[in-house]
């Protein structure tokens, strides 16, 4: 699948301007700088790490401005509102500290433990811990480490509570075709609070990517499977023929997310988060 070799472009959510990836993130910091207000915030970058993702893994980012204590089921449900929720699945956050790896899950079975009930399993059951000022989810994961990695409920824990101790860490959405994020910290700094009901603010993303369909070279509507599951970019007029005359089993929109073409993904299903639009052409 052919893709245009240049870096591809986004657009800052602040202003309006277009710039390809690295020159984004110089582009926003310009702005960061003169933020007013006294919220505690960080800048992540979101970007994809999908092992089968259809679509080439450079093309997909988020800028993503939020409150420290933004609760991480907050995170977790704007991802999906933004980029991949298509029916339901399973998803949570994982974070390697030191050697143990720990996931923050999402939906946990039965009752959810409270920090006090986590406090009390660190002090009857766990190896001595070196650093007992570490944040809770810290002092779980030396208390229990292990190649196994800790489960820990994301109910309790804020971005902060994570971002205050690592820079980087992953989202998994759908443990089965699985959607994976890279989350990497930018920049934590003050500034006014973003404002609605998940106090995420866009700071950047990519435009759509301009794919040509396989057959004609206009732009692609569709990701068409055929049977032996090797995906096609068709145009909607080529997706349907084809279709007609059996070559492909079915397709799906091609969005722009880097979900595209997995399970049943067919964009945000909030409209103010959908963002179909091709990058304007280089002049
Ligand atoms: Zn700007
Ligand atoms: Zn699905
Ligand atoms: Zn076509």
């Amino acid at each position: 699948m052919a893709t245009k070799r240049q870096s591809p472009l986004g657009k800052c959510f602040l202003c309006g301007k277009v710039y390809a990836r690295a020159g984004m993130a110089r582009h926003l910091r310009k702005h960061l700088k003169e933020r007013q207000g006294d919220t505690p915030l960080v800048w992540l970058r979101v970007t994809d790490a999908t092992p089968w993702a259809v679509l080439p893994s450079q093309a997909f980012w988020l800028d993503l401005e939020m409150p420290l204590d933004l609760p991480l089921l907050d995170l977790d449900d704007f991802l999906r509102a933004i980029w991949v929720e298509c029916c339901g699945h399973l998803s949570h956050f994982v974070v390697t500290y030191q050697d143990t790896t720990v996931y923050f899950e999402v939906h946990l079975e039965g009752p959810i433990p409270t920090r006090e009930e986590i406090e009390e399993e660190i002090r009857l059951d766990g190896d001595p811990i070196p650093d007992t000022s570490a944040p809770l989810w810290v002092r779980y994961a030396q208390a229990f480490s292990g190649p196994w990695g800790v489960e820990l409920p994301a109910s309790l824990f804020t971005v902060g509570d994570l971002v205050q101790v690592i820079d980087k860490f992953v989202y998994e959405y759908d443990f089965g075709t699985t959607t994976r994020l890279n989350l990497q910290v930018r920049d934590r700094y003050t500034g006014p609070r973003p404002e609605g009901n998940m106090a995420i603010r866009v700071l950047s993303r990519n435009f759509k990517p301009r794919i040509p369909c396989d057959v004609c070279g206009k732009p692609a509507d569709v990701l068409a499977v055929d049977e032996e599951g090797y995906y096609h970019t068709l145009c909607k007029q080529h997706a349907d023929e084809a279709y007609d005359k059996g070559d492909v089993e079915y397709y799906l929109p091609l969005v722009n997310s880097p979900r595209a073409g997995l399970c049943g993904y067919d964009g945000p299903y909030l409209p103010e988060l959908k963002f179909e639009v091709f990058p304007p052409e280089p002049s």
